[in-house]
């Protein structure tokens, strides 16, 4: 697992972002050039002053947007150099409450908008950004002004939004359809055509209702959408049909992504409940996975290790899990299609991936 939060000493006070380099000169007001380091840690200096960054070396680190929280006495590695995976996170307040939550929600809001935009503008050239919550659309004006503002200054960045859709209304279709939002696109969950279990699933009643009209409101801005359904034992057999209300409702979206269950936040706790064995039973998948296609469709699986899947669907399991968080069974070094293939999340349980590989 590649650490994203690492201990530091700053001569700051307050937070700040900036972008480190180990190398060369800096090549940008915002930069911290490296002053010394070693096999432990790294020592910076910028315009924000000093500071020590400890766990990870100056090679590791060169190139990356970091967040720099003094009081906390911490480093939040934002944007990663050389990384396809990185997402901001910007807020974890929620209006849903999914039962495989794996970020559960909090009370609390901390607004770091400024300092993530600031980020966003140390980027490398064309990186894809993540955004993701709890629900960054509870701060929709915050968050389309900085997506905004961003574009305009960096076209060559595109962004990816994670959102439960819930928030978008009519007065939003104009500003959505500005050509800057080709840009972005928005991943968006669903887990059941049937809409008492779509609720169920999120913990909302009218969550399904309110989703369609955000998607009614997507479609006529013309939004990308990338649509998400996390596979649960309450909606595994529901997938086919779901398939079919996607076929005829939704064909607008660029794709559907169906997920494998995450063994953390509060799907941990209920693992046993709601963890479908794919293998035991891959029919509802299988099945969701050709109507979709039939329909054009492109849909895809996510967190599902290829060796796991039928291989007549195998074409379907990407390398969906980031890098950061990914790891793979000791089998896998003998395996063909490791590059291709999503591996298991770090907090899977080792036993059960062990156990169930088979090389290809
Ligand atoms: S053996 Fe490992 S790398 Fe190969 S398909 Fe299975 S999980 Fe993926």
């Amino acid at each position: 697992m590649i650490p994203l939060l690492l201990s530091a000493e700053a001569e700051a006070d307050a937070p700040f972002v900036t972008r480190l380099r180990a190398t060369g000169t800096s090549m940008h007001s915002a930069d911290a050039s490296l002053v010394e380091s070693d096999a432990l840690g790294a020592t910076f200096a910028g315009k924000s002053g000093l500071f020590a960054i400890d766990g990870a070396t100056a090679d590791d680190l060169d190139g990356d947007v970091v967040l720099v929280r003094p009081q906390a006495g911490r480093v939040e590695r934002l944007l990663r150099s050389g990384s396809p995976h990185n997402t901001l996170l910007v807020t974890e307040r929620c209006d849903q409450l999914c039962v495989m939550c794996s970020q559960p929600p909090k009370k609390t809001h901390d607004d770091r908008f400024d300092l993530l935009e600031q980020a966003c503008l140390l980027a490398e050239p064309d990186t894809l950004i993540g955004i993701s919550g709890g629900e960054p659309t509870l701060y929709k004006d915050q968050l389309l002004g900085m997506v905004e503002r961003v574009l305009t200054a960096r076209p060559d960045l595109r962004f990816h939004i994670l959102t439960n859709a819930q928030h978008f209304d009519a007065d939003d279709i104009s500003r959505l359809r500005a050509s800057l939002y080709r840009q972005v696109s928005w991943g968006i969950p669903l887990y059941a055509a049937e809409p008492a279990l779509h609720d169920e699933i999120v913990g909302k009643r009218g969550a399904f209702a309110q989703l369609e009209e955000g998607f009614a409101h997507l479609i006529m801005a013309g939004a990308r959408v990338e649509l998400r359904t996390v596979l649960v034992t309450p909606n595994h057999h529901a997938l086919p049909d779901l398939a079919r209300y996607v076929a005829a409702r939704l064909q607008f979206v660029e794709a559907w992504s169906i997920m494998q269950l995450e063994n953390i936040g509060f799907a941990k706790g209920r693992w046993s409940n709601l963890y479908v064995d794919h293998r035991a039973d891959f029919r509802p998948i299988g099945m969701a996975l050709t109507l979709a296609t039939l329909h054009n469709v492109r849909a895809q699986l996510f967190n599902f290790p290829r060796c796991t899947v039928p291989a007549d669907f195998r074409k379907y399991a990407i390398a969906s899990i980031s890098d950061w968080k990914r790891k793979f069974a000791s089998a896998c070094e003998a395996c063909r299609e490791q590059s291709q293939c999503s591996g298991f999340f770090e907090w899977h349980p080792d036993d059960h991936a062990e156990t169930c590989v088979e090389p290809l």
